[in-house]
C-alpha cells in the first residue's frame, strides 16, 4: 500500500508513462485496472452519461470552427491526379501534385508513389521517371524546370530572362514574368502557395512553412510581384495547396511565441485540441497537470492554422478573398494520396507544386 500512497502523492502520471513506454496502449488499460485494483483502489462510478455530456460540452468549447476539413468522399485511386484552382487561363500550366500514379516503391513495397524529390531514400532514376509522367501530365514538357534550394526562409527569387543562370537557386519563392519557365516548389506538409496576375501575367511560387509564414514570404512575393511587375493586388489570384491542417498541426510554445510576435492576429492561428486517447478517457485525473494548456505534453496541445495564417497574408496584401482558392486537403490525414513529413516521421517523398506560362 506504500508504494500506491507514495505513486498518488507525487501524482499518478508515473504510473501511465510507465506502462506507455513498456506495453501498447490498449494493454496498458487493462494494466492499469490490475494495479490499482490490487492496490486496493476502485473506480468511483460516474453517473450514467456524465463523460459524454462532459466530452461534448468541452469539445463545444474547444473545437474550432475550422476544426478539419469537410470529409472529402475518399478517392480511392492509382492514377496520377493533379490539384488545381478553378482559373480557366489557357495561358497558363498551374497544379499541385499528389503521391498517387508514379512509380516509386521505396516507402512502401505495395506502393506506386509519384515522388517528385530527389533525396537518399529513392533512386534519382525513379524520381526523374515520376517528374517526366507528372510534367507530361500537366502539359508542362516543353517548359524549362527552376527548382529552387529552398531553406524555410522568406528569400524571393526573380526570374527576369528565359535562360536561367546556371547553379542552383536558393530560395523559398520564384516569380517571373517570362514564358517557357516552370516555377516548382517541393512540399511534404510546408504550405506551398501559387500566385497569377492575371493582368500582367506575372506568376510566383512560395513555399510557406511555419518559418516562413512568420517570416512572411507569401505577403513579401505578393509585394515584389507589385514592385517589379507593377501586379495591382486585386488582380492577383492565389492558390494554397495541400499541406498539413490544423487538426493535425500541433506546435510548441516557440511557435506560438515567435507569432504573438509578428501578428496582431496571431490568437485566431491557435487552438488547443485534445488528443482522442483511451486512456485519458477512461482515467482523466491521470492527466491533470499543473502546467498551463499547451505547455504539457499531457492534456490539450496547441494546434497552429498555417492556412488561415497565409490567407490572412493575402488578405493584407491587398488581394480579394474571392480570389483565394485552397485545396483544403491535410496531408497528415490523407497520407493515402499524400506525403506528410511529419506523420511518416521524415521518411517520406515530395510532391510538387508548379506554375508556368506558356
Ligand atoms: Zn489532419
Amino acid at each position: 500500500m506504500e508504494r500506491y500512497l507514495k505513486l498518488l502523492r507525487t501524482g499518478l502520471s508515473p504510473i501511465y508513462n510507465h506502462l506507455v513506454a513498456t506495453k501498447s496502449k490498449t494493454k496498458s488499460i487493462a494494466e492499469l485496472d490490475k494495479f490499482l485494483a490490487d492496490g486496493g483502489f476502485t473506480r468511483a462510478k460516474r453517473p450514467k452519461g456524465a463523460l459524454e455530456r462532459h466530452r461534448s460540452q468541452r469539445d463545444a468549447e474547444q473545437t474550432p470552427k475550422r476544426a478539419k476539413p469537410a470529409a472529402k468522399p475518399k478517392r480511392k485511386t492509382s492514377k496520377l491526379e493533379i490539384l488545381r484552382a478553378d482559373w480557366n487561363l489557357p495561358w497558363l500550366i498551374n497544379g499541385f501534385s499528389t503521391r498517387t500514379g508514379g512509380y516509386s516503391t521505396a516507402f512502401g513495397p505495395d506502393r506506386k508513389d509519384l515522388n517528385l524529390g530527389i533525396s537518399q531514400h529513392d533512386s534519382r532514376d525513379t524520381v526523374l521517371k515520376n517528374r517526366a509522367a507528372f510534367f507530361k501530365s500537366a502539359g508542362a514538357t516543353k517548359l524549362t524546370l527552376i527548382s529552387p534550394k529552398q531553406i524555410h526562409s522568406s528569400i524571393v527569387h526573380v526570374l527576369d530572362s528565359a535562360k536561367p543562370t546556371a547553379g542552383t537557386i536558393t530560395a523559398d519563392g520564384l516569380i517571373t514574368n517570362v514564358p517557357g519557365l516552370l516555377l516548382s516548389i517541393q512540399t511534404a506538409d510546408c504550405v506551398p502557395i501559387l500566385l497569377v496576375d492575371t493582368k500582367t501575367k506575372a506568376i510566383g511560387a512560395f513555399h510557406a512553412g511555419w518559418r516562413g509564414t512568420v517570416a512572411r514570404i507569401v505577403e513579401k512575393g505578393v509585394g515584389m510581384m507589385r514592385v517589379t511587375y507593377g501586379s495591382a493586388p486585386r488582380n492577383i489570384r492565389a492558390a494554397i495547396g495541400p499541406c498539413i491542417a490544423q487538426c493535425c498541426y500541433a506546435v510548441g510554445e516557440e511557435v506560438v511565441d515567435q507569432f504573438h510576435t509578428q501578428f496582431a492576429y496571431a490568437d485566431a492561428l491557435f487552438k488547443p485540441y485534445f488528443e482522442d486517447d483511451p486512456i485519458n478517457r477512461k482515467y482523466p485525473l491521470l492527466f491533470m497537470t499543473a502546467r498551463a494548456p499547451g505547455h504539457s505534453n499531457l492534456g490539450p496541445q496547441i494546434h497552429l492554422d498555417l492556412v488561415e495564417a497565409n490567407r490572412r497574408q493575402l488578405l493584407d496584401a491587398g488581394l480579394d478573398p474571392k480570389k483565394i482558392w485552397s485545396s483544403d486537403e491535410c496531408t497528415s490525414c490523407n497520407t493515402d494520396r499524400f506525403f506528410s513529413y511529419r506523420k511518416e516521421a521524415g521518411f517520406t517523398g515530395r510532391m510538387m507544386a508548379i506554375i508556368g506560362i506558356k
